[in-house]
């Protein structure tokens, strides 16, 4: 063996070393290897000034900025949706901090009339770690979900605190405390169908508001910002898109990306799977090291997309594995 497939191969066993502790499947969602120290909250006070928009009949949309997590945005990178109905607001999803669902929680009581239910779509803290403004609310989960939210809080705390800081002032994980499942449904007046689908993670709600006709995705779906893919399965997520593709909305909101009335997040989604998967592949079948996979940079065609490269490089940290397994042979007969 040369010196240079030693060192090849001493990288790649290093990172998918790496891949497989605790720490880090405990940070997936954030795709950093690297272990924090909390920051300490501070007291001031900071706004994100949401923007809640009418979309569809009584479906209001806040709409995350297309990036990772960041200082600059305080963690509101992902889409939350509030349906209006009798009893009031049905919220789907509750941002990553504690001030992030409390403003969500103000539009709610000041324009909505109030909480009627509080839904996570799945166990990624930008979509449930808000949850804190709504503890004195009835909140629910698939059981995966609410089971992982438990088990990743605390992980998902001391990432979110170093990288936000004091955005994050005030916000413990607040798990889901109940669960609900695929079926119809109908909260103050409104028929919702809920969908338990998987492959983005171990257990993924996409919701469809029958009386609009808008489909809720989760981050089973993405729009002009790359997919997260640590916990990913690409194909049972290829499945679950053809669920969707069945249900036929009039509109779609995605966990991330704008609110459309076309296929686009369903055919942009599935195309940056395949691409991605044939990437990676192809890199493990080339016997490349993970670090040269990810100098190789995201498919051309996804690599202006938002949270590229961040996105593809924790792809290559996450998924690597699988890849490696499926291009190597068995040796000895093992
Ligand atoms: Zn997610």
């Amino acid at each position: 063996m040369s010196p240079i497939s030693l060192h090849r191969r001493d990288a790649l066993v290093g990172m998918a070393a790496a891949a497989l502790t605790p720490t880090t499947a405990g940070l997936s969602t954030f795709g950093l290897g690297a272990t924090f120290a909390p920051v300490p909250a501070r007291a001031k006070t900071r706004r994100y000034d949401l923007r809640p928009v009418e979309v569809a009949a009584g479906v209001w949309m806040i709409e995350g900025a297309r990036e990772v997590f960041a200082p600059a945005n305080g963690g509101a990178i992902v889409n939350i949706v509030l349906l209006e109905t009798r009893q009031g607001a049905v919220v789907i999803d509750t941002g990553s901090t504690l001030g992030m669902g409390a403003e969500i929680r103000a539009f709610a009581d000041d324009r909505l009339g109030g909480v009627a239910t509080v839904v996570n779509t799945h166990h990624h803290p930008d979509h449930w770690f808000g949850n804190g403004a709504f503890a004195d609310r009835q909140i629910v989960a698939l059981p995966q979900t609410a089971a992982a939210c438990a088990q990743y809080g605390q992980d998902f705390a001391a990432s979110l605190y170093a990288i936000l800081g004091p955005w994050m002032s005030g916000t413990s994980p607040l798990p889901a405390s109940g669960t609900t499942e695929a079926g119809e449904a109908r909260i103050g007046g409104r028929a919702l169908r809920l969908l338990a689908l998987s492959g983005h993670t171990q257990a993924d709600l996409a919701i469809l508001d029958q009386d609009s006709g808008t489909l809720i995705a989760g981050d089973l779906l993405f729009l002009d910002r790359a997919p997260s893919l640590p916990d990913a399965d690409y194909g049972i997520w290829l499945k679950a898109l053809d669920r969707l593709a069945q249900l036929q909305p009039s509109g779609t909101v995605p966990g991330h990306g704008g609110f459309h009335r076309s296929s686009a997040a369903l055919a942009q989604t599935r195309a940056y799977l395949e691409a991605t998967r044939a990437r990676l592949t192809q890199a493990a079948d080339l016997g490349l090291a993970p670090i040269e996979a990810m100098s190789a940079g995201p498919a051309p065609a996804f690599a202006a997309l938002g949270a590229n490269p961040e996105e593809y490089l924790r792809s290559v940290i996450h998924r690597w594995a699988d890849h490696e397994t499926e291009a190597l042979p068995l040796v000895g007969g093992l």
